[in-house]
């Protein structure tokens, strides 16, 4: 039988007409019967993550504050969904819970989670559909790391013998029952669990956005939305700071070959952008995919001559960078010439340290340091085999009158990095959108 995992963000659950749009998505499909919760996000752009006002109570209860006034805050948005709905539940003696938690010892991560464990008990009260608590499913190692195969042995167990449940995202438990949460965002990651343990035919993510666009809206006006694209085209422009997904959450479906599917709670017609492991057939696969890109980098340009018969020379300039926790990102390479492309801010921080030891280590003629680079991805399995695509990337580029201080073409053809000054960035990416939309 063909089920669905449905996975509902802040946004799509934040109040009661929120929570009548997502009964209706459930019913208008008989396959989505596991249901995944986050708690409720902002009703305005004013508005406080119930996450946020949790972590707010915490830090004043541990502060020897008072916070009482926060809790009452936490308690009105889930008594506000609770009455306009008019489901049955016992908000006070959950508030009691929490309350007789924080005036013992309090966890900032149990705290964290009962936004998304009331809302999913409410939602499930609200769908009649039973509750499956995420502490004793979801498991984290003592040291907090998290144990993919336990939880997939625990969720599989659990949820073949249902017809249908509301989990709750974003957290689950040591073994000793001690509340752990992913990352901020981590509702994306229990709902790909949910569908690999449930082996789903699609892991669906409701949010607020049609899907996922072909770039920044904030830098091109309206740019069209991503119909299809793969595991690893979105991973290369998620690096890249397109933020549809939590990162972790491509993994466990991915690996099971289940599609995500991104929908939209306010426009459900919509089909949104489904990233597969591999494009369908009969879809007509574009030359580029998407395009993104961040600023905030530096480049460090390493001059020797004979460096290419010096061997272990790369191992001993990244090595240098490694000692330094300084993580590189890019490493074009010329005959008697390394760089490195690296974050400035990390490269800051230890900067005048990084710079003596290169020195130091790999005694070279001259070393060139260059800031305020933005990097530009230009993402697409269609490039491989559309003769010219570098060449239209640079055209676009260079006509619009920018110059490029970086190339360097993924190992896979999936991908074309550019780098450029910083000030030339937005520029860049709408020259090059203009040539591939
Ligand atoms: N509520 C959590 C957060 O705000 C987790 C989530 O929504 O996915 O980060």
């Amino acid at each position: 039988m063909e089920t669905i995992v449905v996975k509902f963000g802040g946004s799509s659950l934040a109040d009661a007409g929120q929570f009548r749009k997502v009964a209706d998505i459930i019913k208008a499909d008989d396959r989505r019967r596991f249901v995944v919760a986050s708690a409720p996000g902002k009703r305005s752009d004013s508005d406080t993550k119930v996450t946020d006002l949790l972590y707010r109570c915490y830090d004043q209860a541990v502060a020897g504050g008072d916070y009482g006034s926060v809790l009452e805050q936490i308690k009105a948005r889930f008594s506000d969904i609770i009455s306009e709905l008019g489901v049955d539940f016992a908000l006070d003696s959950e508030i009691d819970v929490i309350r007789r938690h924080l005036s013992a010892e309090p966890s900032r991560d149990y705290m964290a989670s009962r936004g998304e464990y009331l809302n999913s008990k409410i939602l499930a009260a609200y769908l009649g559909f039973p509750f499956y608590d995420a502490a004793p499913l979801i498991r984290f190692a003592a040291d907090g790391t998290f144990d993919e195969e336990q939880t997939n042995a625990n969720l599989s167990a659990v949820l073949a013998m249902v017809e249908c449940a509301v989990v709750p995202g974003f957290y689950g438990a040591t073994e000793d029952g001690a509340v752990h949460t992913f990352s901020r965002g981590g509702s994306d990651v229990t709902g790909s669990l949910v569908a690999r343990a449930i082996n789903a035919t699609v892991y669906e993510n409701w949010t607020d956005v049609s899907g996922m666009l072909f770039t920044d809206p904030r830098i091109v006006s309206n740019p069209q939305t991503i119909e299809y694209i793969t595991y690893r085209e979105l991973r290369e422009l998620s690096y890249m700071g397109a933020s549809v997904l939590h990162e972790d959450a491509v993994f466990p479906v991915r690996k099971a070959g289940i599609p995500i599917n991104i929908r939209n709670t306010n426009c459900p017609a919509d089909k949104g952008t489904m990233i597969v492991a591999a494009l369908p057939k009969e879809f007509r696969m574009r030359t580029v995919t998407g395009i993104a890109g961040r600023k905030g980098f530096t480049s460090i340009l390493l001059e020797k001559s004979s460096m290419n018969s010096e061997v272990g020379f790369g191992a001993k300039m990244l090595g240098v960078l490694a000692k330094h926790g300084v993580s590189f990102e890019h490493c074009p390479t010329g005959i008697d010439t390394m760089s490195v492309v690296v974050s400035s801010e990390q490269f800051e921080e230890h900067r005048a340290a990084v710079l003596d030891d290169l020195n130091e280590v790999l005694q070279p003629e001259s070393i060139v340091v260059e800031s305020s680079l933005a990097m530009i991805a230009i993402v697409g399995h269609g490039m491989v085999a559309a003769r010219g695509s570098a060449a239209r990337i640079f055209r676009a580029v260079a006509d619009a009158g920018i110059n490029i201080r970086m190339i360097d073409q993924g190992s896979s053809e999936l991908n074309i990095i550019l780098g450029v000054d910083e000030n030339d960035f937005e520029e860049a990416i709408r020259s090059i959108y203009r040539e591939f939309r």
